[in-house]
C-alpha cells in the first residue's frame, strides 16, 4: 500500500518509513524540513510541503492512490510549548485539521496518528493505562489531546479510521546504523548523555535528585525506536483488517531512573559520563512508566530491543559513527 508519512524525515518519521518499505509498503514522505533532515529520507518518494498549505494535496493522494496516512508531523518540545504556545496550536493542532480536510476531499479513510504520553498530564497511577484521566500540564500535551478527539469526532462523523499511538519516551538508533536520532537544539537525554561520554558535550546535568525513587533522579519509560516503527507497521495493518478506531500506550512497562541510563552508557562507552547533579526540571513527574498491555493485545506487537542497554548501546554506535565521519 501507498502510505503518506508526514514528518517522515525526523526521527520516528524516518525509522518508520523503512519500517512500512520493510514491510512491503511504499512511503510517501512529506516534510517541510523544519526540523527533520533530508539524509533521513532514503525510503520512498519525497515531497518537500507544509500542512500550513495543503492546495496539492487532494490531488495528489487521489492520483497517488495512498491507502493510509501515518501523522508524524509536529512541534514536540514540552518547554517550548510552554513558552511559546502559539507555534504549537498552530502546527499541532491547525496544520493536522488541514490535513484531515485532505483526507476526507481524497477519501482517505486510516490515520495512525503520533500522540504522547504527555496527554495524562501527572500521573495519578503508575503503570498508566489508557483509561487514566487525561490533565495536560503543558501545550504539547494539550495539543496532542484535542487531535485525539477530533480523530474521535471526525471518526464518528465522517468514517475516518485511526489509531492514535501514546508514545512513551522514544529513544535509540536504526539497528543497521542508517538512521538515529539527531535534534537541535537536543533536549533528550539519551544523545545528551551519549554525546557527552564521546567528549562532544559538556557534562550531562540531572535534573532533580531529590524525587521519591529509588535513586532520587526520575524514571522514564525508554522504548526503542524500531520497536516504535514495528508498531506503526502493525497499527496499519490493524486498520486494513477492520479494527476500531482507538488510542493506544506504547512503552515497555519498565522504567529507568537518570542515573541508571548514565550508568548503562559509562559501561557501554567504557569511558564514564561526566554529569553533574542540578534542580528539577519545571513539569516533570518523578516516574511515567506506560501499561502497554493493550497495545500488545490489539497490535500483537512487543517491544523487543527496548532494554535500557540496547536502546543506549545502539545510540551510541550512530553518535560514535557520525562523530567519525
Ligand atoms: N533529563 C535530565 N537531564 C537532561 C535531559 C533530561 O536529567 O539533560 C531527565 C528528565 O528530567 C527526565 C528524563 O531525563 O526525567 C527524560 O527526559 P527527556 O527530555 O529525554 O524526555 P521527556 O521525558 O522530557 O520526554
Amino acid at each position: 500500500m501507498k502510505v503518506l508519512v508526514t514528518g517522515g524525515a525526523g526521527y520516528i518519521g524516518s525509522h518508520t518509513a523503512k519500517a512500512l518499505a520493510k514491510a512491503g509498503h511504499e512511503p510517501l514522505v512529506l516534510d517541510n524540513f523544519s526540523s527533520g533532515h533530508r539524509w533521513a529520507v532514503k525510503w520512498g518518494k519525497l515531497l518537500e510541503w507544509d500542512l500550513a498549505a495543503t492546495q496539492m494535496l487532494p490531488q495528489f493522494l487521489e492520483n497517488e492512490r495512498v491507502g493510509a496516512v501515518l501523522h508524524f508531523a509536529a512541534s514536540l518540545l514540552v518547554g517550548e510549548s510552554v513558552r511559546n504556545p502559539r507555534k504549537y496550536y498552530w502546527n499541532n493542532i491547525v496544520n493536522t485539521l488541514n490535513l484531515l480536510d485532505a483526507l476526507q476531499t481524497a477519501d482517505v479513510q486510516r490515520i495512525v496518528f503520533s500522540s504522547s504520553a504527555a496527554v495524562y498530564g501527572d500521573p495519578k497511577q503508575v503503570p498508566i493505562p489508557e483509561s487514566h484521566s487525561k490533565e495536560p500540564v503543558n501545550p504539547y500535551g494539550e495539543t496532542k489531546l484535542a487531535m485525539e478527539r477530533a480523530l474521535q469526532w471526525y471518526g464518528n462523523a465522517y468514517g475516518i479510521k485511526w489509531v492514535a499511538l501514546r508514545y512513551f519516551n522514544a529513544a535509540g538508533a536504526d539497528p543497521d546504523g542508517d538512521l538515529g536520532e539527531c535534534h537541535d537544539p537536543e533536549t533528550h537525554l539519551i544523545p545528551l548523555v551519549v554525546q557527552a561520554a564521546l567528549g562532544k558535550r559538556p557534562p550531562v546535568e540531572i535534573y532533580g535528585t531529590d524525587y521519591p525513587t529509588p535513586d532520587g533522579t526520575a524514571i522514564r519509560d525508554y522504548i526503542h525506536v524500531t520497536d516504535l516503527a514495528d508498531a506503526h507497521v502493525r497499527a496499519l495493518d490493524y486498520l486494513v483488517q477492520g479494527g476500531e478506531s482507538r488510542a493506544l500506550n506504547l512503552g515497555t512497562g519498565q522504567g529507568n531512573s537518570v542515573r541508571e541510563v548514565i550508568n548503562v552508557a559509562a559501561k557501554i562507552s567504557s569511558r564514564g559520563v561526566p554529569f553533574r547533579e542540578g534542580p528539577r526540571r519545571a513539569g516533570d513527574p518523578p516516574v511515567l512508566v506506560a501499561d502497554a498491555s493493550l497495545a500488545g493485545r490489539t497490535l500483537g506487537w512487543k517491544p523487543e530491543r527496548s532494554d535500557v542497554e540496547t536502546i543506549i548501546r545502539s545510540a551510541w554506535n550512530w553518535h560514535a559513527k557520525i562523530h567519525k565521519s
